[in-house]
C-alpha cells in the first residue's frame, strides 16, 4: 500500500473505558507504529443521551498511563481538527444533504408511538424496503407536505435507503470475506432533527473518510454494522478509499462462556477498567488496574496476547518487540478468555524485571504512610530481597515489615516450637559472636556463625530458628543472613537482646 497507514481509536464517552476497549486501542497503536502510521483519537460523542462527563478525560488519562500515545486527537490537535464529533455538526449535515439530494436517503416523520404501533401489528417489523411505503416519510408524502411538516417544527429523522436483496461483502483482514444480504438491514437512521446530530453510523464513516483512515480496527461487536458502513461508502462513491476492516475477537469471561463484563470483575475480584472510575451519578467506585498496583508494561503485555500471539510461545514481550512482531493476520477469530490469574503473573514478571530503584520509589509512599523514615538505598536493598515473593508493590509490606521495625510481639506457635530452654543462652552467645564480626556481609556472617555453631556442637536448625524468631518475630522472611546484613549489626544485636528479655517460653 502506498498510502500512509492511518488508524483511529474512536470511543464514545459513555463511561469508563472497558479493558476490551483498551485492547482495541492497543492493537490500533501497535499496527500504526509497526507501519510508521498515525494513531488518531476521535471522540464519538454524537449520542447526547449517553454522554457521561469526565469519560473523555478518563480515556486520555488511561491510555497515557499505558504509554499509548496518539499522533492526533482531541487533546493534541492535528491536521483534521476537530477530533470531537460534537464539534463537527455542520460537516455531517452537509453529507446528509448530499444523500437526500441524490435520493439515497429520505426524511421520516414517524413518531415513536407510530413506530410502536407498527411493531405491535406487524411481527418482526423492520423499517425497510418492504415497509417504508406504508410509513410517514418523504417517499409517501408530497414535497409540499414534507416542507410544511418541517416548517411546523415537526421532528424528523433521515433514514438511509437500503435496497433489498443485494450482496454486501465485508472484507475483513482477520475474518476474510464476510457476506451479508442487504435485506437483513433496516433503513438506518443517519440523522435526527431533534438535536441536529448524526447517528454513530453516519458520523463514523464520514470521519473515517475525511480523516483518511486506512484501517478500521475495532471490536467484534461492530461487525454487524460493517455491511451498513460498506453500503454508505458505496452511496457516497468512496469505495476506492474505503478503509480495510479488522474486527477483533471478543474478550470472554474467565470461564470462557460469554462476553467479559464488569460483573465478572466484581464477582471474581479483578478490575475491568484501566483506572479507578467514580460514577458521576451514583458515586459508585470501580477499581482500576493502575490503582490495583499493575505496571503499565505488564498490562500491555497481558492484553496484547488476548487475541493475538507472535506465532510461538514467547510470553514476555516488550512494547518495542510487540510493535515489531504485531500483525493483524495473526489475530485470532475466536474469543480470548480473560485469564485474570495470568494478568497477575505478568505483573509479577514485570516487577522482577523492574529496577530496584523504581520499585523502591513505588514502595516509598506506603512506608511514608506508616511513618517509616529510611533512605531510598535501604528500601532498595529490602526490595531486592523480597520482590520475588510478590505480584504487586502493595504486597511488599507484608513481606518486609520486619526490615523496618523490630518485632513488638513474637508468634506464639513459633515460640512454642522454636524457642527452646537453651535458646536464651545461645542467643546471648550469638550476640557476642556477631559483635565480633567486622565485615557484616551476608556471606561473611554465614561463614563465621556456622563455624561457631559447629565448634560448639550446637544444632544448626535450632539456632537458626530461634535467631529468626528473635529478628523477625515469626518464622517467615528471606535468607536469615541477608536480613541481618540489611538491618545491620547493631540492630541485630538489639533485637537478640530484646527477644531474650521478652520471650517467655
Ligand atoms: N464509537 C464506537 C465505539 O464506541 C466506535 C466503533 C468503531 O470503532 O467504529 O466503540
Amino acid at each position: 500500500m502506498s498510502q500512509k497507514v492511518r488508524v483511529r481509536f474512536a470511543p464514545s464517552p459513555t463511561g469508563p473505558l472497558h479493558i476490551g476497549g483498551v485492547r482495541t486501542a492497543l492493537y490500533n497503536y501497535l499496527f500504526a507504529k509497526k507501519n510508521n502510521g498515525a494513531f488518531v483519537l476521535r471522540i464519538e460523542d454524537t449520542d447526547s443521551q449517553r454522554f457521561v462527563p469526565g469519560a473523555e478525560e478518563y480515556i486520555i488519562e488511561a491510555l497515557t498511563w499505558l504509554g499509548l500515545e496518539f499522533d492526533e486527537g482531541t487533546h493534541i490537535g492535528g491536521p483534521f481538527e476537530s477530533y470531537r464529533q460534537s464539534d463537527r455538526k455542520e460537516i455531517y449535515k452537509k453529507y446528509v444533504d448530499i444523500l437526500l439530494a441524490e435520493g439515497k436517503a429520505y426524511i421520516a416523520f414517524d413518531t415513536p408511538e407510530e413506530l410502536e404501533n407498527k411493531r405491535s401489528t406487524i411481527s418482526n417489523f423492520q423499517y425497510d424496503a418492504s415497509t417504508r411505503g406504508e410509513m410517514r416519510n418523504s417517499l409517501t408524502l408530497s414535497k409540499e407536505e414534507v416542507q410544511s411538516l418541517i416548517d411546523a417544527g415537526n421532528q424528523y429523522v433521515v433514514r438511509f435507503m437500503i435496497e433489498s436483496n443485494q450482496e454486501v461483502v465485508v472484507n475483513d483482514i482477520i475474518r476474510g470475506e464476510v457476506k451479508y444480504n442487504s435485506s437483513v438491514l433496516d433503513d438506518k437512521v443517519l440523522y435526527k432533527s431533534a438535536d441536529n446530530l448524526p447517528t454513530y453510523h453516519l458520523a463514523n464513516i464520514v470521519d473515517d473518510h475525511l480523516m483518511e483512515i486506512t484501517h478500521v480496527i475495532r471490536g467484534e461487536e461492530w461487525l454487524p454494522s460493517a455491511p451498513l458502513h460498506v453500503l454508505l461508502y458505496r452511496a457516497f462513491g468512496w469505495e476506492d478509499t474505503m478503509p480495510q476492516f479488522a474486527h477483533l475477537p471478543l474478550l470472554l469471561k474467565p470461564e470462557g462462556n460469554g462476553k467479559l463484563s464488569k460483573r465478572d470483575g466484581d464477582r471474581l475480584g479483578f478490575p475491568v477498567f484501566p483506572l479507578e472510575w467514580k460514577d458521576p451519578k451514583t458515586g459508585e467506585i470501580s477499581s482500576g488496574y493502575r490503582e490495583s498496583g499493575y505496571l503499565p508494561e505488564a498490562v500491555i503485555n497481558f492484553l496484547a496476547l488476548l487475541g493475538w500471539n507472535p506465532g510461538n510461545d514467547q510470553e514476555i514481550i516488550s512494547k518495542e518487540e510487540l510493535i515489531d512482531l504485531f500483525s493483524l493476520e495473526k489475530c485470532s477469530k475466536s474469543g480470548a478468555k480473560f485469564d485474570y490469574e495470568k494478568g497477575k503473573w505478568f505483573n509479577h514478571q514485570y516487577l522482577q524485571m523492574a529496577p530496584n530503584a523504581e520499585l523502591a520509589k513505588m514502595f516509598y509512599p506506603i512506608l511514608e504512610e506508616k511513618g517509616i523514615d529510611v533512605s531510598v538505598n535501604y528500601i532498595e536493598s529490602v526490595v531486592a530481597l523480597v520482590k520475588e515473593r510478590v505480584n504487586f508493590v502493595k504486597e511488599l509490606w507484608e513481606q518486609s515489615y520486619f526490615f523496618f521495625q523490630a518485632p513488638t510481639s513474637y508468634d506464639e506457635k513459633v515460640v512454642k516450637k522454636r524457642w527452646k530452654e537453651e535458646s536464651p543462652a545461645q542467643m546471648n552467645e550469638l550476640a557476642e559472636v556477631i559483635q565480633g564480626i567486622d565485615d557484616f556481609s551476608s556471606h561473611n556472617q554465614e561463614t563465621i556463625i556456622k563455624e561457631w555453631i559447629e565448634a560448639k556442637g550446637y544444632h544448626l536448625g535450632n539456632i537458626m530458628n530461634a535467631f529468626r524468631l528473635a529478628i523477625v518475630g515469626e518464622s517467615k522472611g528471606p535468607h536469615m543472613f541477608d536480613i541481618t546484613a540489611v538491618i545491620g549489626k547493631e540492630e541485630t544485636i538489639k533485637r537478640l537482646h530484646k527477644a531474650i528479655e521478652e520471650i517467655k517460653s
